[in-house]
């Protein structure tokens, strides 16, 4: 099963793609945490790209698209993947079309969680008091730069696979159980 998962930040597409790797035993290739993956390794890429995300703006397609290919090739996706954060951009979208081209792998279905605006402030900010942890990108100030970013780069290539009518909408203000049993429906 191949697929690729949209939604905003905070929308709960992390939990949603591991519920269904452990489902379908497939992968998650999640850009963000490769990227998280070079920044904690202090990867050259990790240092040119930690700044980016601590804005939360986008790192460059082609440092994401050299990292997609890597992955995407590697055995343990021949079962199926899901592609979470990625493609981002109209430009890695359509790189992503020839990749796929390439190597005759075809995506089964594309998955759009929809969350409003207002809601997803309420539980990023609420996910920032309670966890220690807090990623760096997670106060309110950088997640509405992130949210503006989504709107600006990423709500084009959701209405990209609209327009090719491969997009399936979700109604990401349920409970997880039933956004999971929507998505598996779908799937
Ligand atoms: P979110 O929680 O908003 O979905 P991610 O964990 O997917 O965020 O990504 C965190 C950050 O990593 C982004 O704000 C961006 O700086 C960078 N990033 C992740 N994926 C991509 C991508 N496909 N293109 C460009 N930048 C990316």
């Amino acid at each position: 099963m191949k697929l690729i998962l949209f939604g905003p930040p905070g929308a709960g597409k992390g939990t949603q793609a591991k519920m269904l790797i452990d489902k379908f035993n497939i992968v998650q290739i999640s850009t963000g945490d490769m990227l998280r993956d070079e920044v904690q390794s202090e990867t050259e890429l990790g240092k040119s790209a930690k700044f980016i995300m601590d804005r939360g703006d986008l790192v460059s397609d082609d440092i994401i698209f050299a990292m997609i290919k890597k992955r995407i090739q590697m055995s343990d996706c021949n079962n199926g993947f899901i592609l979470d954060g990625f493609p981002r951009t109209l430009n890695q979208a359509i790189g992503l079309e020839g990749l796929l081209e390439d190597l005759k792998i075809e995506i089964e279905k594309v998955i759009e969680i929809e969350v409003d605006e207002n809601l997803l402030l309420e539980r990023i900010n609420k996910r920032a008091l309670e966890d220690k942890n807090t990623r760096n990108d997670d106060n309110s100030l950088i997640l509405k730069n992130r949210i503006n970013v989504y709107k600006k780069d990423t709500v084009p290539v959701i209405e990209y696979y609209k327009s090719l009518r491969r997009l399936n909408t979700i109604n990401g203000t349920q409970s997880i159980e039933k956004v999971f049993q929507d998505i598996v429906k779908i799937l």
